[in-house]
Formats: structure tokens, C-alpha cells, sequence
């Protein structure tokens, strides 16, 4: 990465590990073959892509590799986990279940896929967070009815950071016989992931959230639930069609098993984030920290600036060379307060104002130290312009 970048925006996307595009690279040139020849080179290209699923499925914490299918991206594991798995669990019911709970603090990804169940006739009900941004398996368990096909919630919010219990939220899900999907496209490789131990049904993860390529992602698949396919094909097992992106699959794997490795190494990234967050909070005058403070991913920080547009900040930032976030990548260029502060109650006046910072691979000390000194000074800069003339 140029030296002059300071990368705070790990939530948005990642850099790909140097070890990960050394694993890819064979696979962009010489070894090229389709895995689904039956001669050598294909089945190069298929040993490839099943030491990759093992990879995958050890970091998502499945009983077995065959749990895991690829696809192209986080939002694709999204929407084969929640229109695969109601539109199969209605067909078997011969149409009885019909119903979707989620949040109102899921990604577009998941919010969009519940916009199209919804058009085509499923009811859908988004369940609150309390202030903190926390879903609760009582909110949830509240909301389910005999009608309830699937359940999503995420695992941890983009925004906030706030991880969700679905340790708990499954149990109620399984109680009832009703599918549960999580998206954990923002904790894969921050933080533990047991999705059999767990006992959630759907698991979605990402690529380029864990220092892999953009353009490949993965959804745990617990044995025997089955998904009626958003992609046609007989590749994964008749789960997703088309022939499969080998070089970004193997990305992947190796990204998932470096992140494995270094999970043990989240707690050096929780005390860079503690000292970024203790030093905005210190020398920014009107700045709050927004979130839940116990149950939250170890590497992003949120914050309101009272008065201020986030939007005018990531500008301002930038003009230093200082990556940062004032929302979602995806909805980057709105001034509008985000869905996930309006969820959790956060008053416009802050919620415009709103910043978030996300440390990675490659996050030092003097990334933090650079930020503290810049985001002061440009607050302050920003709060002596006269709003006409922004
Ligand atoms: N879910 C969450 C929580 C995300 O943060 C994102 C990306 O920002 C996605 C899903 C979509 O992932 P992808 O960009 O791989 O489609």
C-alpha cells in the first residue's frame, strides 16, 4: 500500500494480503483448468477449490467442508441464504410459509433481497435495536409466527461494529423449525466464527472483507438444509451454477486460513482502536461514540460530530490522505442519516455527522497517531464555515 495512504476504511474494503495473491497466481496463468474436467489439469484446478472450502469452513466453523458454497460476493451469500431458503421453504409448504424477519440494521444487501421477497408476495417484518444497536433474541423470538419461513440477522453491523447474539437468536429460530440465516460478512476473520456450535442454518461471508480479491464470497450451508438456487447449474453441488472463479476461491482460502491464524492477534487491533477512540473523544469537542461499547468487533469505531456533515469530514480527511468513512461505502455521496443510527434512536442533528473508522491488516500506531492530529484541526476548520457556504 502507498506509503502516504493512511487506510482507515477496513469495513469497506480490505487490501489483499500479499501471501494471498501469491496463492492466486498459478491459477491466473499456467494452471488454468476448468474444475470440472476429468483430465490432470482440471483436477489441479479442482484439489485447488476443495483445499480452499476446507480453509473456508475451518474459519466459519462448519462440521465439514461440503457446508461451504461459493460465490461471487457477500451480497450473492446474502441472497441465496434468504430468497434460496424461503422460496424453498414455501415450496415445501405448498406456499403456508410466507413470512421473513430480519432487522432494521442489515446491509442493503439484505434489506434489497427482502424488497424482492416482499414483491413477490412474502410478507416481511424488520424487528428494532435498542440505542446500543443490539438485536435482541427476545425482540426477535417476539416477532416469529407459524407463518415465519427464515429469520436473517446479521452477525456484526457495518456501521457500529455491534456484534449480535446468534448464539441465542438461532436457538430460538431452531426452537420452531424456522431457518436462520446470518450475515457475517463483517466479522469473518475479526472474530470467532462457530457456525455449527452455533446452530444458525445460513452463514454469509466475503472476500474482500478479509485481505481477499473483490468478486468472491461463501455461504455456510449447514447438512441437509436445502436452498432452491439463485444461479442455476450443477456446479456446488446443484447449489450455485457456473464454473467456478478458481484463482479468487483459492484467494479466499488462504485469506481464511491467515485470518484464522491471526485471530489470536485481535486483541493488539483492540488496543490501537481503544487508543483512537479515547483520543477523539479527548481532543474533539461535541464528539460521541456511538454503539454498543461490550459487544462490538475489536477493529471500528463510530462517532457523531455534533452539527456537522460526515460527508464534508471524509473530504477533508482525504485532502490529508486519510481513508475514512462516513457511512456504508455502498450509500457514500447521501446526505442522509443512515437507517442503522435511525434504528438506534441517534438524533439527526448527530446522525449527519457521523464518521466511521476501521482498522485492518497493515493498521499501525502512527495510522492513529496521524489521525489525531488531522481530525481535530479539521472539525474545528469545519465548524467556522458558514453552513451557506458548504
Ligand atoms: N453484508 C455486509 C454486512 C456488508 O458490510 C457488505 C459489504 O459492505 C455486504 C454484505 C456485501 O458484501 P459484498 O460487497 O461482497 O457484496
Amino acid at each position: 500500500m502507498s506509503q502516504s495512504i493512511v487506510y482507515l476504511d477496513h469495513n469497506a474494503t480490505t487490501p489483499v494480503r500479499p501471501e494471498v495473491v501469491e496463492a492466486m497466481l498459478p491459477y491466473l496463468t499456467e494452471q488454468y483448468g476448468n474444475p470440472g474436467s476429468p483430465y490432470a489439469l482440471g483436477q489441479r484446478a479442482r484439489k485447488a477449490v476443495e483445499r480452499a472450502r476446507e480453509q473456508v469452513a475451518a474459519l466459519v466453523g462448519a462440521a465439514d467442508p461440503s457446508e461451504i458454497v461459493f460465490t461471487s460476493c457477500g451480497s450473492e451469500s446474502d441472497s441465496l441464504a434468504i430468497l434460496g431458503g424461503a422460496w424453498q421453504r414455501h415450496e415445501e409448504s405448498k406456499g403456508k410459509l410466507n413470512r421473513v424477519i430480519s432487522t432494521r440494521i442489515e446491509h442493503d444487501a439484505v434489506r434489497e433481497a427482502l424488497k424482492l421477497l416482499k414483491r413477490r408476495g412474502f410478507s416481511t417484518h424488520e424487528v428494532g435495536c435498542g440505542a446500543d444497536g443490539l438485536v435482541t433474541a427476545q425482540a426477535v423470538a417476539e416477532a416469529l409466527d407459524d407463518a415465519t419461513a427464515l429469520v436473517s440477522v446479521m452477525h456484526a453491523n457495518n456501521e457500529t461494529g455491534a456484534l449480535m447474539p446468534v448464539q441465542a437468536l438461532a436457538a430460538v429460530c431452531r426452537e420452531r423449525g424456522i431457518l436462520f440465516h446470518t450475515d457475517a460478512v463483517q466479522s469473518a476473520g475479526k472474530v470467532k466464527l462457530e457456525a455449527h456450535a452455533w446452530g444458525v442454518d445460513l452463514l454469509a461471508i466475503s472476500g474482500h472483507k478479509l485481505n481477499a480479491p473483490k468478486g468472491v464470497g461463501a455461504l455456510y450451508v449447514r447438512k441437509g438444509v436445502r436452498l432452491s438456487p439463485t444461479v442455476t447449474g450443477k456446479q456446488e453441488k446443484n447449489r450455485r451454477g457456473g464454473t467456478e472463479n478458481v484463482a479468487s476461491i483459492v484467494g479466499l482460502g488462504r485469506a481464511c486460513e491467515l485470518a484464522q491464524a491471526n485471530l489470536g492477534h485481535a486483541e493488539e487491533l483492540r488496543v490501537l482502536r481503544d487508543k483512537l477512540e479515547a483520543g477523539i473523544l479527548a481532543k474533539v469537542p461535541g464528539a460521541r461514540a456511538n454503539g454498543s461499547r461490550s459487544s462490538r468487533l475489536p477493529n471500528c469505531a463510530h462517532f457523531s460530530f455534533e452539527g456537522l456533515d460526515g460527508h464534508h469530514l471524509v473530504v477533508a480527511l482525504d485532502l490529508e490522505g486519510i481513508c475514512v468513512s462516513s457511512g456504508p461505502a455502498c450509500s457514500t455521496g447521501a446526505s442522509t442519516p443512515s437507517h442503522v443510527l435511525e434504528a438506534m434512536g441517534v438524533d439527526a442533528r448527530f446522525a449527519l455527522g457521523s464518521l466511521r473508522l476501521s482498522l485492518g491488516y497493515g493498521s499501525t500506531e502512527a495510522d492513529v497517531e496521524r489521525l489525531l492530529e488531522v481530525l481535530p484541526k479539521a472539525v474545528e476548520k469545519l465548524r467556522k464555515v458558514p453552513a451557506s457556504l458548504l
